[in-house]
């Protein structure tokens, strides 16, 4: 089984990952944009000309737009350019894109074709193959499961659960079992060697480096990625699904 990790956004936190699957003999795609955001601190270009060597960079836009509601002109203008700006940066082709928020539609997805991408990756999680290479999925998000206690106090006090809720049914048909449900390391893990078993296509784990700080998840990421390295799978970068 193929084992490929994606991170986006571009935050100067990024390096932590990138140090973290070094050690664990695992590789990234980082999906980088030029423009700040939440307030973060981002990677310098020269942080993304040296993860490029061990590393993949792919593009994300030129400013994280809701792409589907731009024009036309605009929502291709922040594809083409974002792919100039990471080969300008990188001093290689940049053959993947990742859809901010997973926001996409046909017409967007023919923008990115026809900008000279090899693929893209979306949010849509719990998938272990793809069968488009425009619309890639990922397994599992590195994010607060199955509460979220720190969010927006809105959200806690309506729906806490909100995480383990969203996914509930498709965990239950995938023959994860309840006690798996409990923490995402567990969570993880379950779902990591239900794919073994069923001997899919790949395992796909994404996340944002400020998230994890946020949510003070390095642990439990750590410790699913030494889980990993003790399984028989193939590091991979996401091109390498594509393929
Ligand atoms: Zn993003």
């Amino acid at each position: 089984m193929l084992f490929t990790t994606s991170w986006d956004d571009g935050y100067a936190l990024d390096l932590r990952i990138a140090e973290l699957l070094e050690r664990h003999g695992l590789a990234g795609t980082f999906y980088a944009c030029p423009t700040p955001q939440h307030g973060e601190g981002m990677l310098a270009e020269k942080d993304i000309r040296a993860l490029a060597v061990r590393h993949e960079i792919g593009a994300h836009t030129l400013t994280h737009p809701h792409l589907t509601k731009l024009a036309t002109h605009e929502a291709d203008r922040e594809i083409r350019e974002s792919k100039e700006w990471a080969e300008r940066v990188t001093g290689k082709p940049c053959t993947l894109f990742c859809y901010p928020y997973g926001d996409r539609n046909d017409e967007v997805q023919t923008l990115v074709r026809n900008a000279g991408f090899a693929g893209a990756r979306t949010t849509e999680d719990l998938r272990f193959d793809a069968s488009d290479p425009f619309a890639l999925p990922v397994t599992l998000q590195v994010t607060p499961f199955p509460y979220r206690r720190r969010f927006s106090p809105a959200w806690k006090i309506l729906d806490p659960l909100g995480p383990l809720r969203f996914r509930f049914a498709r965990l239950r048909k995938a023959g994860i079992p309840l006690t798996a449900m409990t923490s995402w390391f567990t969570l993880a893990k379950a779902l990591f060697e239900s794919a073994k078993e069923q001997d899919k296509p790949f395992f796909h784990l994404y996340g944002h480096s400020r998230e994890i700080e946020r949510y003070n998840m390095w642990k439990p990421l750590e410790a699913f990625l030494t889980f990993v390295r003790e399984q028989d799978v193939a590091p991979v970068t996401n091109s390498a699904l594509i393929q």
